[in-house]
């Protein structure tokens, strides 16, 4: 009971913060999305920050997982298993209500799952002290919201001691200089609800970018589900490559065309892992994999 109260207090604690500080987030935000911004928030975390520099990229262990929400039915069946090694890239695809976001929830511990292990970096993530296990993750949510402030503020607010270097270096890894070259008033220009808005694309590689700026050892990317166009899809793609080069990437991948380069794929099906390969395996062995390519037209149907 103690525990519960305390994660509790945990979650509870800053949205003081979220909601004085931040009055003018964009409307609409789920109540678990807000949680999770709360990960960003500076605060205690900020003392992990002083560590950030060379930190190694973190591989997760799922082995034997099973996971249910309430007392309803399992969503993780029958112990899920599936590596996702230290460095490069690793995709996470299937059908809705597969259980590819729970796999990022019980990741984070938002939930605790009942049976199995799920380590990271080689440690029970229940053995981890929850803060410096978040500090640890990054996370990119799906159409992933623009504040109400300017570029930088949305970048440096989860990492307020960045520094004018670290700020362009994750600038150039995220293809957004462009959009600084183009802004009237560069990183200083109010984007968001009352500024100018971007487009989803570049919505998604702000959010990547202001997760970069906590250098995470593993960085949790639920691909957009806005429609980008061509330009903004490929942008996309080579920033999630170049990423991998410098951290664990696990991306909830929802168009195979920004996973086909990845090293691993995870395909998930009711609460299971079906089959693990690459994009050329899969498409030999598994069915499920080859129907969800047809339809996004990387294959005769
Ligand atoms: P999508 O691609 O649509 O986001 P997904 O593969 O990410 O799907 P999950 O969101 O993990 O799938 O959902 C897996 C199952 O768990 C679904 O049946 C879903 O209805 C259920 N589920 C998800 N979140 C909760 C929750 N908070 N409480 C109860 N059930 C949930």
């Amino acid at each position: 009971l103690i525990a519960f109260l305390l994660y509790l207090f945990y979650l509870v604690a800053p949205i003081g913060q979220l909601v004085q500080g931040f009055t003018q987030v964009q409307n609409g935000l789920a109540a678990v999305k807000r949680i999770r911004e709360i990960e960003e928030l500076p605060g205690e975390e900020t003392t992990v920050a002083v560590h950030r520099v060379g930190r190694t990229p973190a591989g997760v262990v799922f082995e034997k997982v099973a996971f249910r929400y309430g007392d309803d039915r399992p969503v993780i069946h029958d112990g899920v298993s599936f590596e996702v090694p230290a460095g490069g890239l690793t995709a996470l695809v299937g059908p809705s209500g597969a259980g590819k976001s729970t796999v990022f929830a019980l990741l984070e511990r938002f939930y605790d799952h009942q049976g199995g292990t799920i380590a990271v970096d080689g440690r029970d993530i229940r053995d981890w002290p929850l803060a410096e296990l978040r500090a640890c993750l990054g996370y990119v949510e799906q159409d992933a919201p623009v504040l109400d402030g300017t570029l930088r503020e949305n970048l440096v607010f989860a990492a307020p001691d960045a520094a004018e270097d670290d700020i362009a270096r994750v600038l150039t890894r995220t293809r957004l200089e462009d959009l600084v070259a183009r802004l009237p008033e560069g990183l200083d220009t109010r984007v968001g609800h009352r500024g100018i808005m971007l487009s989803g694309g570049e919505r998604q590689r702000v959010a990547i970018a202001r997760a970069l700026l906590r250098s995470p050892r593993l960085l949790l990317l639920d691909e957009a589900t806005s429609q980008l166009d061509a330009v903004n899809e490929l942008r996309l793609r080579e920033v999630v490559a170049e990423v991998a080069k410098e951290t664990t990437v696990l991306v909830i991948a929802h168009r195979l065309s920004t996973v086909t380069g990845a090293d691993r794929i995870v395909v998930m099906e009711a609460g299971r892992v079906r089959a693990v390969g690459t994009h050329e395996e899969l498409l030999a062995d598994d069915t499920l994999y080859r129907e969800l390519a047809a339809t996004q037209f990387l294959l005769p149907a």
